[in-house]
């Protein structure tokens, strides 16, 4: 007789997930710790989005949706992306979070055997969904200062590799890829003849100008610069409308994959969107028929009234907070500034794993994320800064006190 156990699957018994799951053990014990490990901002979903959503649930938005999302959002986001790349995006399928995207996409691109490359650290989900897909992750370390590592990603490409993955801004180093980083990763994929997933999830969350970066620098023409020459000190909330040096800009074959749930707060409301060559994503969108079948109808709904509603003073204060964990952990730390997002990713002191670093935290209080979560180095550990700032100054006060 079989037991229970003995029915899981091949697929599902190869995904490791212990890692984290020794974390929130560990979590799971503390009283009121000081939380530096979510990965969602501490703001609420916008209040005109709130009402959308409820208007939507009244007036009977509550069936399926077309597969690929409702018209007017699809509609938006094509014209919004496409004005910002300076050429038609193609096809927008609306996914259920950026997670649906990204498993639609590896299911829809990745044979078994087939190579998938991406630098090391990387979101964790890549390793696991290729892990499902029957692909083989191909990661290239980046540290120590988690630049594109050009040189060694060609070095690591074969005949089998198919795609590679971006992620700028990076969960879970911050770092935000530079035009010429774009440039190299594109220059490959062209030679190589790849196809680029750039997930792009963290796009709105930019600190840093790139110095007489303009849209022509790129190419193409667009309005997403805020092209004014001025200095990166002296960024006013106005002036942190960057832009971000999208691969999608310079090589066609690039699906996008953006969401909502890091730029509006909206990480349980599960909405998403791919945008790219109509051949991909319209394998994407039959799978999404026999799996997700749409993303939710009245969030949708939302989503398109979010659009609207401008996040410049969020970006602005998680431009603050990074400064302040960043100037408080560089004394004892050794700690590359991040220039996106709301990670940031030191590491540990010599003689000591991230692993046991991160037990020695969750012993004084403060939690946050071994390295090895996101790598196969364990020497580093995640903080998220999206938290109040008293949270902030007493956690680094509390794990500089570790070092
Ligand atoms: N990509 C990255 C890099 C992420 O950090 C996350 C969320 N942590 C996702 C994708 C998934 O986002 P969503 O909640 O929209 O599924």
């Amino acid at each position: 007789m079989r037991s229970p156990a003995d029915y899981v699957s091949r697929r599902a018994l190869g995904v490791d997930a212990s890692g984290i799951r020794r974390v929130f053990d560990l979590a799971a014990k503390m009283k009121d710790p000081i939380n530096l490990s979510i990965g969602l901002p501490d703001f609420d979903v916008p209040e005109i989005a709130k009402i959308a959503a409820i208007d939507a649930i009244r007036t009977g938005h509550n069936r399926y949706t077309p597969t690929q999302g409702i018209e007017p959002l699809r509609t938006r986001l094509r014209a919004d992306l496409s004005e910002e790349i300076g050429r038609d995006v193609g096809e927008v399928l609306i996914t259920s979070g950026v997670s649906g995207g990204l498993f639609l996409a590896i299911l829809s691109i990745v044979d078994p055997g087939d190579e998938v490359i991406f630098v090391d650290p990387y979101f964790v989900m890549y390793t696991h969904l290729l892990t499902m897909a029957g692909g083989k992750a191909v990661t290239v370390d980046s540290y120590p200062d988690f630049r594109f590592p050009a040189e060694k990603i060609e070095a690591a490409i074969t005949p089998r590799t198919k795609l590679m993955i971006l992620n700028s801004p990076s969960n879970p180093t911050g770092m935000v890829m530079t035009e010429a980083e774009v440039k190299a990763a594109v220059a490959i994929a062209q030679k190589h003849d790849l196809l680029i997933l750039s997930d792009e999830i963290y796009e709105p969350f930019l600190y840093e100008r790139e110095e007489g970066l303009s849209t022509g620098d790129l190419g193409l023409s667009g309005n997403a610069t805020a092209s004014s020459a001025s200095s990166p000190s002296v960024l006013s909330p106005q002036h942190l409308a960057l832009y971000l040096p999208s691969p999608a800009r310079l090589y066609e074959k690039t699906i996008i994959l953006r969401g909502f749930s890091k730029s509006h707060a909206m990480t349980g409301w599960r909405i998403g969107y791919a945008a790219g060559p109509a051949e991909i994503i319209s394998q994407m969108t039959k799978l999404q028929q026999y799996t997700y079948v749409c993303a939710p109808s009245p969030l949708q709904h939302a989503a398109l009234k979010a659009m609207d509603v401008p996040i410049g003073d969020a970006v602005a204060a998680y431009r603050r907070k990074r400064d302040l964990v960043y100037e408080g952990l560089r004394g004892k730390f050794e700690v590359v500034k991040p220039t996106g997002a709301f990670y940031i990713f030191p590491k540990v002191p010599e003689g000591i794993t991230a692993s046991e670093f991160v037990v020695k935290a969750i012993e004084n209080n403060v939690l946050v994320i071994p390295g090895n979560v996101f790598s196969g180095r364990d020497t580093h550990f995640r903080i998220s800064y999206a938290t109040t700032d008293e949270k902030l100054a007493k956690g680094c006060e509390i794990l500089s006190g570790l070092v």
